[in-house]
């Protein structure tokens, strides 16, 4: 994005033989336009597509799922090309404005978050739920104290298993890994948000049970698209076309497609 600036920016930085890492990664790829067509300007999207049904590498090694379907709408409906780069969750926050220029990754509107970046407009409320061996007595929140618990690194399921008196939590780079140490009785339960949690439930339907957040109070999340910090053009942009999503059925039949089937 902002391609044209960039690109003075980048010409001048290449003389100075100092190419830092800082600012979009944009001219370039918009560059590669076929001729005759207009090029447009490149959104570079970070995720981590270890999230199903929201975000997975799909059977052709690319990230699929919910929010790229929404991410590349929104990148057709306001002029953009998507191009997503895939990274630990925990690093999406802090590469915005440098690495990315977005992010969308199930991401959950915290104030903590709010510090350092800026949120669209909510498109998913979510609830952490809580994975257990299948048969497991793990019930209420009472429950949860003083057990092993499995967590993704930087996410609000570990925010939550932080604060549970006498847990002993363990953060993995990606959830998938946190299931398959609760299968190998390495940890007691895994806290994960509700959709990937059935994802996981539906994949080791042998081996597990998902039990639904209200049982341990969890407060719902909303999922938001992080935003380079005071961009509210963009900002504008993609909200405007989140509403339109919404309102002419884009978004419901995205749903439908990803996250009901
Ligand atoms: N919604 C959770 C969070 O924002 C988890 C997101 C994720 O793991 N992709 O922390």
């Amino acid at each position: 994005m902002k391609k044209k600036i960039l690109s003075a920016f980048v010409a001048t930085v290449m003389t100075m033989t100092v190419l830092c890492g800082c600012g979009s990664a944009a001219a370039p790829a918009a560059d590669n336009q076929g001729a005759g067509e207009a090029a447009k300007e490149t959104l570079i999207v970070g995720t981590n597509a270890a999230f199903p049904p929201f975000e997975f590498v799909g059977d052709d090694g690319k990230p699929d799922g919910f929010d790229m379907a929404l991410i590349k709408a929104i990148g057709d409906e306001i002029g953009y090309d998507v191009q997503i780069q895939d990274m630990e969750f925990d690093s999406l926050v802090s590469s915005i404005g440098n690495k990315i220029d977005v992010a969308i990754a199930g991401m959950t509107v915290t104030e903590e978050r709010k510090n350092m970046v800026d949120f669209s407009d909510p498109y998913y409320e979510a609830v952490q739920a809580v994975v257990v061996p299948k048969g497991a007595a793990i019930a209420t929140a009472d429950d949860l104290k003083n057990l092993k618990i499995g967590v993704q690194l930087g996410t609000t399921g570990e925010f939550i298993a932080d604060e549970i008196e006498g847990a002993e939590v363990s953060a993995y780079n990606k959830a998938v890994d946190a299931v398959n140490d609760l299968n190998n009785g390495r940890v007691d339960c895994v806290i994960i948000d509700k959709n990937p949690a059935e994802v996981f439930g539906a994949q080791f339907s042998d081996k597990v049970d998902v039990v639904a957040g209200e049982n341990f109070d969890f407060e719902p999340e909303n999922y938001a698209i992080a935003l380079p910090k005071g961009d509210t053009e963009l900002a504008g942009k993609i909200n405007a076309a989140l509403k339109k999503f919404k309102e002419d059925g884009t978004y419901d039949s995205l749903v439908k497609q990803y996250i009901e089937e």
